[in-house]
C-alpha cells in the first residue's frame, strides 16, 4: 500500500521535502497555516551545497531560469578598500553547484507547482499531533483530522511539532536583528554577477542580485540598531564604500527588520519513530552563514536517502538524525560568528581575506 506522509509547514523545507517523497512514490499531503505559500521576506543567498540539492530534486533548471548564478564574491571595508575579489565560477566544478541570489517568492512559487498545488492544503494551521505505533494523527485549527505513516515537522522556528514532541525550547536572547531591503541593478553601478559584503567596526553589510534585474542586501550592527532613521545614519556614514548608494537606490517600503534566534542549546534528537523534524525546526540559527536554508535542503536529502534505503520508518529516521545533528552543529555555532563584528573585522585588516569561504569548505563541505 502506498505509505502516507503528512508534511507541516510550506516553506523550503516542506515543498524539498514533498518533492523528495513524491519522487520515492509517497503520498504527500503537505499543511500550511497561512492562505497562500510564504510570499514574504527578501532574497535568499543559496550556496552550492543547496543548489546541488534543487538539482538533484529535479528542478536545477527552472532554479537557473529564476535565479542569478554569480561570478564573484568581494569584500570590501566600510571606507571602500578591497579586501578580498573571489572568482566563484570553478565552485561549480568544485562543488557541483553554484553561487546564486533568488528572490524567495519566485522560488516558493517554483517549488509548489512542481510539488502540485492539489497536495498543498492551505489554511490548516497544526494545533495537535499523536503518535502510535502505526502512524500518526495531526489535528488542524479549522477541525481537520488527518492521518498518516509519517510527519515531517517543517514548521519553522517556533515549530508545534517540535514542541508536541519535545516540548518548550529556550531561544536566545542577544537582541540581534537583521535589515533587509530591495533595489534595482539598473540603479546603481555595482558588479551585476557578484556578491559583496562590507565590513565596518560596527556592522556589515551585504548585497547580491537575486534575478530579473533586482537584488537585496542584508546588514546587521554592533548593538540594536532598532529604528530605520538610526540604521540609515549608521550605515549611509560608509563613505566611500557602495553601501550609501545602495541605501539611495532602495525602494523604502521593501525595507524589513528580523529579529534573529537560534537556540541557547541545540536539540539532542530530532524524531521519533514517526515523526521527524527538518529546517528551522529543528536547527535555527543565525544568517551568519547564509546557510539555513542550504541546511534544510541537505535535512530533506538526508532524510530522501534514509527513507529510500528500504529501511522501515523508526529506522530510517533514527539514521537520518544520526547523520544530520552532528553535521549541523558546527554550521550553526559558525553562523553566530560573523555578529562578532570586531573580531570579524580584525580578521580582514590582517589580510587573511573573507574567512567564510574557509568555514564554508571546511564545515559545510568537509574540505580539510
Ligand atoms: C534575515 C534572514 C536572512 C536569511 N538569509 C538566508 C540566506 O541568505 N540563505 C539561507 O540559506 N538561509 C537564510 N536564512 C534562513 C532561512 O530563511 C531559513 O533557514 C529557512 O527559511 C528555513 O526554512 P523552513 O522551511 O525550515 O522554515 P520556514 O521557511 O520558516 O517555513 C515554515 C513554514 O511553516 C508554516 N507553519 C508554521 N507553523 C505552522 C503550523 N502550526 N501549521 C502549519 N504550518 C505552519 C509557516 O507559515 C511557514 O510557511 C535567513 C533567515 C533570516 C531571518
Amino acid at each position: 500500500m502506498t505509505k502516507r506522509v503528512l508534511i507541516c509547514g510550506a516553506g523550503i523545507g516542506g515543498l524539498t521535502a514533498g518533492l523528495r517523497l513524491r519522487r520515492l512514490g509517497w503520498d504527500v499531503r503537505l499543511f500550511e497555516r497561512e492562505p497562500e505559500i510564504r510570499t514574504a521576506g527578501a532574497g535568499l543567498n543559496l550556496w552550492p551545497n543547496g543548489v546541488r540539492i534543487l538539482r538533484e530534486l529535479g528542478v536545477g533548471e527552472e532554479f537557473a531560469s529564476i535565479s542569478t548564478s554569480l561570478s564573484r564574491y568581494r569584500t570590501f571595508s566600510s571606507t571602500g578598500e578591497v579586501l578580498d575579489v573571489r572568482d566563484v565560477r570553478t565552485w561549480s566544478a568544485q562543488f557541483g553547484g553554484v553561487l546564486a541570489g533568488v528572490y524567495r517568492r519566485d522560488l516558493n512559487r517554483m517549488l509548489a507547482d512542481a510539488l502540485g498545488r492539489e497536495r498543498i492544503h492551505l489554511e490548516h494551521a497544526l494545533v495537535g499531533v499523536e503518535e502510535s505505533a502505526g502512524g500518526v494523527t495531526c489535528r488542524f485549527s479549522n477541525g481537520q483530522v488527518v492521518h498518516g505513516d509519517l510527519l515531517i515537522g517543517a514548521d519553522g522556528i517556533h515549530s508545534v511539532v517540535r514542541r508536541s514532541l519535545f516540548g518548550e525550547r529556550e531561544f536566545s536572547s542577544d537582541g540581534l536583528v537583521r535589515w533587509r531591503g530591495l533595489f534595482d541593478l539598473a540603479d546603481t553601478d555595482i558588479d551585476p554577477m557578484a556578491e559583496a559584503e562590507v565590513w565596518g567596526p560596527d556592522g556589515h553589510f551585504g548585497y547580491l542580485p537575486m534575478g530579473k534585474g533586482r537584488a537585496y542586501w542584508f546588514a546587521a550592527g554592533e548593538g540594536i540598531v532598532d529604528d530605520v532613521e538610526e540604521f540609515f545614519a549608521r550605515f549611509g556614514a560608509w563613505e566611500g564604500s557602495p553601501v550609501p548608494g545602495l541605501l539611495r537606490a532602495t525602494d523604502r517600503p521593501t525595507i524589513i527588520r528580523n529579529a534573529l534566534h537560534d537556540f541557547v542549546e541545540p536539540l539532542e534528537k530530532w524524531c521519533s519513530a514517526r515523526i521527524a523534524l527538518l529546517g528551522d525546526a529543528a536547527h535555527p540559527m543565525l544568517p551568519g552563514l547564509a546557510q539555513g536554508a542550504n541546511q534544510a535542503l541537505a535535512d530533506v536529502s538526508a532524510l530522501g536517502r534514509a527513507l529510500a534505503s528500504g529501511n522501515d520508518v523508526p529506522a530510517a529516521l533514527a539514521a537520518y538524525q544520526e547523520e544530520r545533528i552532528p553535521a549541523v552543529a558546527p554550521v550553526v555555532r559558525l553562523s553566530r560568528s560573523l555578529f562578532d563584528f570586531e573580531s570579524e573585522n580584525h580578521d580582514s585588516s590582517v589580510g587573511s581575506g573573507n574567512p567564510l569561504f574557509a568555514r564554508y569548505e571546511r564545515y559545510v563541505e568537509g574540505v580539510h
